[in-house]
């Protein structure tokens, strides 16, 4: 089937194939010809998943391919990745259309603020390590080192918003009363403990969680190996086997035994089961596809205080 070239289409895909338990906290909305996967999360926290659709990336890489660190073409990828940012500005007045009108705002513009604010993507090179560094702190102080993990605080990352890049591993979104984070979720990342690490990195303890799309138990075949190490880790239930014996690892299964362990209730886990290699109409797929593919992005950021809390940093 192919979607391709038609941003309702694409909407209309996600909006059949979602969980429809997930459908509460997840919805899809497209932004300046972006598909997105919009969470609805609590006070200034945000987050999207985007799709493949809407860039301007060629084949194997069509056509919204984040990750700067493939074959594609740099400028296809810098002009994906200036589109996203430019989406998250006028999702960002989207979502205020309902709040106070601002100074300046008039009505030949409805929904967009006209301060809407920019923000800086910031996607650091992801590893399968166990890495988690406040967004801010990773463009001071990093060198380009692997980072698994980012957090964002309302204050300290202003006008930075987070992205991870995916094809297949599980993007972990954690939302508390003060920061958020987003962790990449592989197997070896989730066997190892980087969601639990995403958790301990934020300031205040995380109390929902938004699992992206990504590999499911459908598809997700490993060797013994693996899947020795999941069931020891987390417990039998992460394994299951096709027919023929082979053994599947459910990674999302795995993802919320990390959850509950960092004290996440299963309640407030919210997960489309959204399988990348089921949908490689909709996402990008390493499993399916192989080297020459692109990445999807988990992107969380925070709306700043308005300027009645904005003190002096
Ligand atoms: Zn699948």
């Amino acid at each position: 089937m192919s979607i391709e070239g038609s941003g309702g289409r694409v909407l209309a895909a996600l909006e059949e194939r979602i969980d429809p338990a997930a459908r509460v906290k997840l919805a899809p909305q497209e932004v300046d010809g972006v598909a997105l996967l919009r969470a609805d999360l609590p006070g200034p926290f945000r987050a999207v998943f985007t799709t493949r659709h809407g860039g301007c990336s060629t084949s194997p890489y069509a056509s919204f391919n984040l990750n700067p660190r493939s074959e594609d073409a740099p400028i296809a990828v810098a002009g994906n990745r200036a589109r996203l940012a430019s989406a998250l500005a006028h999702l960002e007045g989207q979502t205020s259309r309902t709040g106070p009108k601002l100074l300046g705002e008039t009505d030949e513009a409805p929904g967009i603020r006209p301060d809407a604010p920019a923000y800086r993507l910031v996607s650091p090179r992801q590893e399968h390590g166990l890495r988690v560094m406040g967004t801010a702190e990773y463009v001071r102080y990093s060198s380009g080192e692997p980072c698994d993990g980012l957090t964002i605080h309302p204050l300290l990352d202003r006008g930075l918003a987070a992205l991870l890049v995916f094809a297949d591993c599980v993007p972990v979104v954690l939302v508390g009363e003060v920061d958020m984070a987003v962790a990449h979720g592989g197997w070896r990342g989730v066997l190892e403990g980087v969601v639990q690490q995403a958790a301990r990195a934020m300031t205040g303890p995380p109390g929902l969680a938004i699992i992206g799309p990504s590999i499911g138990p459908c598809c997700f075949t490993v060797g013994e190996e693996v899947a020795r190490a999941f069931v020891s880790r987390y417990g039998a239930d992460m394994v299951r086997r096709s027919s023929d014996g082979e053994p599947r690892v459910d990674l999302w299964a795995a993802v919320g035994a990390a959850l509950a362990e960092v004290g996440i209730r299963a309640d407030q886990v919210t997960n489309p089961r959204l399988c990348t290699c089921c949908n490689v109409d909709l996402f990008y797929s390493y499993r399916r596809e192989g080297l020459t593919t692109g990445r999807h992005g988990a992107v969380v950021w925070a709306v700043p205080p308005g300027p009645g809390l904005d003190g002096p940093l």
